[in-house]
C-alpha cells in the first residue's frame, strides 16, 4: 500500500478539511506542511518523494528520495494561475485575489530576483513563470505562463537533469528525468540558453535572474571549459541549421553532422536535444530511400522523445519506426546507402 497524499502535492498526507487546490479535505496550513511532491508515476506504490530543502549557496532547492531511470515523471504539476504575455502587476494581483490564504502566502515566500525593478507580485511572477503552452521557452516569452508553487523551486543549472515540459491534456507541467538520477540528488532544470558558451548562459542568467551559475558545466576553467565552451557553439550552429531545415541537400554531410552533434551532446550531458538529431539522421536516411536505417534512427528518436517529453511525444514516431516510407520526404533525394547509429562505421569514424 503506499502514502495517501493529499492531491494539492504540498501536504504529505491526505488532510481532513477541505483543500483548495485538491478539492479534497486538507487542514495543515501551508506554513506548517512539510513540502513533499507526490510522484506522479508511482503515487500508489512506495511513498516515492522529492522534497524542498536548502541547498548551500542557492536558498531552496528539490532534491530527490528516491531512483529514478530516465524518462521518469519526477512531477507533475498544475498552476496556481497562469497570466498571458500581456499581463501586468493589476492581473497578477487580480489571480492572487482568488487563492487562499495558504496560496497568497506560499506565493509570496518564492524568490523575486528583480528587486524594486517591478512591482512585488509582478516580479515574483517573473522570476518564477514557466511556460503553460506548446514552446520550449521560458516563461518569459511564452503566450501563456503560470506560477507552480512547488516546481518554482527547481534551481537551474546548464547541464540539467529534468526537462520540463507543458502537457495540455493534463493541464499540468511535467518534469521528466534527463538521465537516472540517485537519491540525494538535487533535480535541475534549464533556465536560459543550453546552447552557447560559458559567458554568453551567465550573462543571460544575469540578465534575466540576477544570478551568476556556478553549475557544473559553468565551473569548468581551462582547456576542460575551451572544449565544452566549443563543443556548445558547435551545436548551436547545427541546431539551427537542422531545425530550420537549412542542414542542406548532402545526405553525407547531413547524417556526418547529426552524428556529430550526438557525440557532442552526450559529451555536454544534454539529452534533451538527442531527437532533434536523430530526427535528422532519419530525415537524411528516409530522404535517400535506405529505409533500414532509417527505421533504426527513427527507434533512436522514439526513445529519446520518450525519456525528454513522454509517451505521447514517442507514439507519434511508432509509424515511421514501423515504415519509414509514410515520411513526407521519404525517397525526395537521389538513392544511396547512408548508415544506421548503431552502425560499427561511426566508431571507425571516431563518433
Ligand atoms: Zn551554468
Amino acid at each position: 500500500m503506499g502514502i495517501d497524499f493529499c492531491p494539492c502535492m504540498m501536504h504529505e498526507t491526505l488532510q481532513t478539511t477541505r483543500c483548495s487546490r485538491s478539492l479534497v479535505p486538507c487542514r495543515l496550513p501551508l506554513s506548517k506542511a512539510r513540502l513533499v511532491a507526490m510522484v506522479v508515476n508511482n503515487a500508489s506504490s512506495s511513498g516515492s518523494k522529492i522534497l524542498i530543502r536548502d541547498v548551500p549557496g542557492k536558498g531552496k532547492g528539490i532534491i530527490t528520495r528516491q531512483y529514478f531511470s530516465k524518462g521518469d515523471i519526477v512531477l507533475a504539476e498544475r498552476p496556481l494561475f497562469t497570466q498571458s504575455i500581456t499581463r501586468s502587476n493589476a492581473t497578477v494581483l487580480a489571480a492572487l485575489a482568488l487563492c487562499t490564504p495558504y496560496e497568497q502566502e506560499s506565493f509570496y515566500r518564492l524568490h523575486n530576483c528583480h528587486g524594486s525593478r517591478y512591482p512585488a507580485e509582478l516580479g515574483i511572477f517573473e522570476t518564477n513563470v514557466l511556460p503553460c503552452g506548446s514552446n520550449d521557452t521560458h516563461g518569459h516569452i511564452a503566450q501563456q505562463g503560470g506560477i507552480f508553487l512547488f516546481a518554482a523551486r527547481f534551481n537551474s543549472s546548464c547541464v540539467p537533469n529534468v526537462n520540463n515540459r507543458w502537457d495540455p491534456d493534463r493541464g499540468q507541467v511535467v518534469f521528466r528525468a534527463l538521465r537516472d538520477i540517485s537519491p540525494g540528488e538535487e533535480l535541475s532544470i534549464g533556465y536560459g540558453k543550453l546552447l552557447a558558451t560559458r559567458d554568453e548562459r551567465r550573462e543571460e542568467l544575469k540578465r534575466k535572474f540576477n544570478f551568476k551559475c556556478r553549475c557544473e558545466a559553468c565551473a569548468l576553467e581551462g582547456q576542460a571549459l575551451a572544449f565544452s565552451d566549443e563543443r556548445r557553439q558547435v551545436l548551436h550552429e547545427l541546431y539551427s541549421a537542422h531545425m530550420q531545415e537549412a542542414a542542406g541537400d548532402d545526405p553525407m554531410q547531413g547524417i556526418g553532422e547529426a552524428m556529430f552533434a550526438l557525440k557532442c551532446l552526450r559529451e555536454e550531458q544534454l539529452p534533451v536535444y538527442e531527437s532533434s538529431f536523430y530526427f535528422s539522421g532519419f530525415h537524411f536516411c528516409a530522404a535517400v530511400s535506405d529505409l533500414s536505417s532509417a527505421a533504426v534512427w527513427a527507434k533512436y528518436a522514439q526513445e529519446a522523445s520518450r525519456v525528454a517529453f513522454g509517451i505521447q511525444a514517442a507514439v507519434r514516431w511508432s509509424q515511421l519506426v514501423a515504415d519509414p516510407s509514410n515520411y513526407s520526404e521519404a525517397g525526395t533525394l537521389s538513392r544511396m546507402t547512408l548508415a544506421a547509429p548503431d552502425s560499427p562505421l561511426w566508431k571507425d569514424l571516431g563518433f
